[in-house]
């Protein structure tokens, strides 16, 4: 086995497509195994060796129409939430750490979301980590009612370890969300630490290989070292807050981890479109239709054939787009940068346009392929997958929501230098309709929200988006064709 071919997650894919049962504790043992592998992915590729952690998620993906979702997001959790953020956010000491849990076979999953916060709600968290300066160490409480409850917590059931995101109070003074590395389970029976309390979500309609847990907190004690600290501290002799790096957050370095995951996951979605596509036109190759004179193949009928046409060149469109994404970003991790504006919105594009997409086209294959489509096995049975990747890393939606609103507020501001502000007229003509929208709804009433009135111009705000993505998508395949010189004059 070589570094890159990744006959190891291969090999643990192929185990458990043919296991009977894929339980979750089977499959939790399985990734456990996977990942202490000598040679395994390890938890600091994301940064040292990035083009290898997307390579492996995408080795993966390949097995997700007949595996599922679960495996999956099992995986992309363990490296990228949990091990990832930890790499991103941790001091040299606690990275030096990453190898010893990984080599233990340790599992982690990622606390960020919560019954009324997170991705969604720009990474707002309710959850609490005090600053206790008797005892030298945090206190992380969920609070009163629900609310702060995480909940969703992938691997939450089976994890040693979590990375849990909760706003760092000091002397009372909030610092925002930090991210915390604790001990969830210890010893053979894997008892739960005092002060987690844990529950399942439920049976879902697909990936029930994977568990999902809510996930509360009450005055759980977390040591001093537990901080993921590189760019912020509490100094144990002053109990105060010690930023390490000016000008950074732990929010944005946070944030990161989800960028990662969008490319990821647009990746994953493509991926499994592309496999469903090859395996359907595998079958319709060979299945005879009647009436069809000297074309007999179910392929060859004019609607499935320009299916198979549009959908394999919409797909190979979005992987070099995508892949030009990954390339960038993958320059930024190893210089441990934060990406700018400019490449954030074009992954926020990516992970829009690559899911979006495959959603669109396994629809549309499903229409045209009669019974095939109704088979265990086929691939049809797991299109769920792309549901998951929908809402993975920032829902579609909420992305959408974020390119306009960033467009629009440059508008409003009439920066016309803004990297990610208004750059064509139909840009320029959405906002000022949008802007019209808002007035109307504030001259019928006065006292309308600022969110009320956004919402009047809803079907501007996502056409807006979807103008952005086209015309983003586009800069970047003319700018990587000029790059390689195929541009030419009859192309201008
Ligand atoms: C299988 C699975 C695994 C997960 N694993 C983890 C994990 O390991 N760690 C973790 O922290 N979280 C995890 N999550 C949580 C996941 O990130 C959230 O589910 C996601 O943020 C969406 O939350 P929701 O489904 O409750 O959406 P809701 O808030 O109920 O929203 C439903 C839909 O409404 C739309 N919508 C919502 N708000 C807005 C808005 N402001 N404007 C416009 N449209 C909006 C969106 O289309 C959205 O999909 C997981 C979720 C699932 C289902």
């Amino acid at each position: 086995m070589t570094r890159d071919d990744h006959a190891d997650v291969h090999a643990v894919a192929r185990a458990l497509a043919r296991a009977p049962k894929r339980a979750t504790r089977r499959t939790a043992k399985a990734l456990r195994a996977l990942v202490s592998r000598r040679g395994a992915l390890t938890f600091t590729d994301v940064e040292d060796d990035p083009a290898r952690f997307f390579a492996a998620h995408r080795a993966l993906a390949t097995h997700a129409t007949t595996l599922g979702p679960g495996f999956w997001i099992r995986f992309t959790v363990q490296y990228n939430l949990f091990a990832g953020t930890c790499a991103a956010l941790g001091t040299e000491a606690q990275r030096a750490r990453l190898e010893t849990l990984r080599r233990r076979g340790t599992l982690g999953c990622f606390c960020l979301t919560e019954r009324l916060a997170g991705v969604n709600s720009g990474l707002v968290v309710h959850t609490r980590a005090d600053w206790d300066g008797k005892t030298g160490g945090y206190v992380i409480n969920s609070g009163e009612g629900d609310g702060g409850t995480k909940n969703w917590i992938s691997q939450g059931l089976t994890a040693d370890a979590a990375v849990v995101v909760a706003n760092l109070f000091v002397k009372g003074r909030s610092f925002g969300p930090h991210g915390f590395l604790v001990t969830m389970r210890e010893g053979a029976f894997g008892r739960l630490a005092r002060g987690i309390t844990v529950g399942d979500m439920g049976l879902k309609t697909t990936g029930n290989d994977l568990d999902n847990a809510w996930v509360r907190f009450d005055d759980f004690r977390a040591p001093a070292e537990s901080l993921l600290a590189k760019y912020g501290d509490v100094d144990a002799s002053t109990g105060e807050y010690v930023a390490k790096k000016e000008g950074i957050r732990t929010m944005d370095m946070i944030g990161q981890r989800l960028f990662t995951g969008r490319v990821a996951v647009a990746q994953a979605a493509l991926t499994f479109v592309r496999r469903l596509f090859d395996d359907t036109k595998r079958y319709s190759d060979q299945k005879p239709c009647t009436m069809r004179g000297d074309s007999p193949a179910l392929t060859d009928v004019p609607q499935l054939r320009a299916l198979y046409d549009e959908g394999y060149a919409t797909i190979d469109r979005l992987d070099a787009y995508v892949k030009q994404c990954e390339n960038e970003l993958c320059q930024c991790l190893r210089r441990r940068e934060i990406p700018d504006a400019v490449l954030v919105q074009a992954i926020a594009v990516a992970k829009i346009k690559a899911v979006e997409g495959a959603i669109d086209l396994a629809f549309r294959l499903k229409q045209e392929v009669g019974s095939y489509a109704l088979m265990s096995g086929t691939g049809f049975d797991n299109t769920d997958f792309l549901q998951c990747c929908k809402f993975a890393e920032g829902d579609s939606r909420i992305l959408s929501q974020k390119l306009a609103r960033d467009c629009f507020g440059a508008f409003q501001r009439n920066d016309q230098r803004s990297a990610v502000g208004v750059k064509s007229e139909i840009e320029l003509d959405l906002c000022q309709r949008i802007d019209e929208h808002m007035r109307d709804a504030r001259e019928a009433n006065a006292n309308v929200s600022k969110i009320e009135a956004w919402d009047s111009a809803w079907r501007e705000v996502y056409r807006l988006a979807e103008v952005i993505c086209e015309r983003v998508m586009h800069e970047k395949s003319f700018a990587a064709a000029a790059a390689a010189g195929s541009v030419t004059r009859s192309k201008l």
